[in-house]
């Protein structure tokens, strides 16, 4: 027989964890290290039509696409968002999101700033959203160039954009200077656990508090 609890009648709405920041801050490792440690997290994978890095992989990192398919998806209204960023576009597609959620999964974006806006325009009780910066503007440099994944003219273009990516930070709910990247996990996951428990969040708990009230 299957035994439940009182408080087994608590579930959780699960919500949107959006991280935003200026390529080279760190958001990328953050969130692999987050969605290691988090069960409870689903990464949303987003839509693009760059053309892939050195070792990301199709369907893991990014759906790569091109911009007819991409043009096709906006159309049957499949993103949540979408956005233009360094001459390339990008959209969250909608179904695996709203999968999740339903099934009171969290749901990790790593998106920009106008994929934000869009999403809080659109579900703003269920929207977490924390911006990255880094520690300094050299360090920002540092590890644009160390990852030299992209070439030297897509390195000297997200330079220049991370300063205008970086006006943004105030629209955010919550912000971290990542400067060590064990510390700013656990701000994270510290935000996380907080937001978790919001009253909002935790369906069922009226009919468990009568419970208790009752004696049961
Ligand atoms: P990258 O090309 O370096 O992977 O990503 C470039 C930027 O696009 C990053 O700031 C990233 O957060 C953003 N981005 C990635 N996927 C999406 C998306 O689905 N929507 C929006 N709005 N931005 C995205």
């Amino acid at each position: 027989m299957i035994s439940t609890h009182p408080f087994d009648l608590i579930r959780r709405r699960g919500l949107m964890l959006v991280l935003s920041s200026p390529s080279g801050a760190g958001k990328t490792t953050l969130s692999r290290l987050l969605l290691k440690t988090d069960k409870e997290i689903d990464l949303s994978i987003s839509a693009t039509t760059r053309t892939p890095r050195k070792g990301e992989i199709d369907g893991k990192d990014y759906f790569f696409v091109d911009p007819t398919e991409f043009d096709l998806m906006i159309n049957r209204n499949q993103f949540l968002e979408h956005a233009k960023v360094f001459g390339h576009y990008y959209g969250t597609p909608r179904a695996a999101v709203e999968a999740a959620l339903n099934k009171g999964r969290d749901v990790l974006f790593d998106i920009d700033w106008q994929g934000t806006q869009q999403l809080s325009e659109k579900a703003r009780d269920d929207l977490v959203s924390i911006f990255i910066l880094p520690p300094s503007w050299y360090e920002l440099e540092r590890r644009l160039l160390n990852r030299a994944q992209d070439n030297q003219e897509e390195i000297t273009r997200r330079m220049n954009k991370a300063a205008d990516e970086m006006s943004h930070w105030a629209e955010y709910d919550y912000v971290i200077v990542n400067k060590s990247l064990d510390q700013s996990v656990e701000a994270v996951r510290s935000i996380l656990l907080a937001e978790r428990l919001k009253r909002r969040r935790q369906l069922g708990l009226a009919e468990f508090v009568n419970g208790l009230q009752a004696g049961r």
